[in-house]
């Protein structure tokens, strides 16, 4: 039997072993903890990649989001539009500018905020739309940019989960006003410890956020206003570094396991990720439904073969106890509270081997065969 781990970052760090310690070896001999050359070479690196002017590195990606927000003016009064299924920074960071989360549900095929539902929720505190590429699915940008443009509403995109993803030919990251990246250990491109950044092109704003994430700080001990600690440390950076010259044909690999178990998958009922083909994503999460009578077996079964699942996410964000204060029932996100009941996430990263994903798949059919009546696979997406 194999073992397939959701993730193997040990793997990983074997690959490129002798890279990263000489780059955290560098960082200890020059001391150079807290910005200084390793941070700036990131940013100016990372800048590129997403095709955007700026790059302001800070501690996380909740950081990067709240900072971009708070950087927006936004704050007690306003509100702003959040898809109902995604990990929980995205609204957290809303409420704390003190600003009010409001929820739009999920297009069922992509499991990425509506449009029509962003329309549905607009109201005259609204400033802004948090467009989250989840699973490392772009999020469909056009009709969202288009109600943001006529209603004069900023658009953060959160690409946590999205380094590297393309939508009609231009880089997530530089689609909207500004672009929040995680670079947490597991994401596709991950610290040795906690990091974030925002990117954007338009100057003023990545100097506010870059003010703002510093302490206010203009000068060594003038400050113009007050702000937060928040800032990318050196290893981090150096370890990024390196890692960002590997994305790319990461990226490759996660996109060729994606298409084989879609493939392998597909053709047995399987719902499988939908990937339009103006976008490319980065399959930060490989996700497939399961009737929701029957998850707990699929998922068992395939604990006993070895193989590790996830769900992402259990709970949409509306039904969870944190955002009961704003009184919505059950109902009101039907496609993001079905899709928490059926969703399961296979394991997905650049090592793994064809033969590992053909055992997943086996496993699968083995699932389908044995339980044909009561649990079949592929609950069905019908909006
Ligand atoms: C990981 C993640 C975040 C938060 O990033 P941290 O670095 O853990 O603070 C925000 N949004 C999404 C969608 C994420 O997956």
């Amino acid at each position: 039997m194999l073992h397939i781990p959701f993730l193997d970052l040990k793997q990983q760090y074997r690959s490129i072993k002798p890279e990263i310690d000489h780059a955290i070896q560098s960082v200890i001999d020059e001391c150079a903890f807290v910005g200084g050359r390793f941070v700036d070479a990131f940013e100016s690196a990372f800048a590129a990649a997403c095709q955007t002017k700026h790059c302001v590195g800070v501690a996380n990606g909740t950081d990067a989001l709240f900072l971009t927000f708070k950087a927006l003016g936004i704050g007690p009064g306003d509100e702003v539009i959040v898809p109902a299924n995604s990990f929980i920074a995205s609204s957290e960071s809303v409420s704390l500018t003190g600003a009010r989360v409001v929820f739009a549900d999920i297009d069922p095929r992509t499991y990425n905020i509506d449009p029509e539902q962003v329309e549905a929720q607009l109201t005259p505190a609204t400033r802004a739309i948090l467009a989250v590429h989840l699973y490392g699915q772009p999020v469909d940008m056009d009709p969202i940019l288009e109600i943001a443009r006529r209603r004069g509403l900023f658009v953060v995109e959160d690409a946590a989960q999205a380094h590297g993803a393309v939508y009609k030919g231009r880089m997530i990251g530089s689609l909207a006003d500004a672009a929040c990246f995680s670079f947490y250990p597991g994401k596709n491109l991950g610290a040795y410890g906690d990091g974030g950044a925002v990117v954007t092109s338009n100057d003023d704003l990545a100097a506010r956020i870059r003010v703002l994430a510093n302490h206010g700080r203009i000068d060594r001990y003038n400050h113009s206003t007050e702000g937060v600690n928040s800032r990318l440390d050196g290893i981090q950076a150096a370890v990024l570094n390196v890692k960002l010259a590997h994305l790319g044909e990461w990226t490759v690999r996660r996109r060729y396991h994606a298409h084989r178990y879609s493939t392998l998958l597909g053709s047995n009922n399987v719902v499988v990720p939908f990937e339009p083909n103006h976008l490319s994503a980065v399959y930060h999460l490989y996700v497939v439904r399961v009737a929701s009578d029957g998850r707990d077996e699929f998922r068992a079964l395939l604990q006993e073969s070895g193989i590790a699942t996830g769900i992402h996410y259990p709970i949409a964000l509306p039904n969870l106890a944190a955002y009961r204060y704003l009184q919505y029932s059950t109902g009101d996100f039907p496609q993001a509270t079905r899709a928490s009941q059926e969703v399961v996430s296979l394991p997905i990263y650049p090592e793994l081997t064809d033969a590992e994903v053909d055992y997943v798949c086996s496993v699968v059919y083995r699932f389908l065969s044995r339980d044909s009546v009561t649990a079949s696979v592929g609950g069905g997406h019908s909006a």
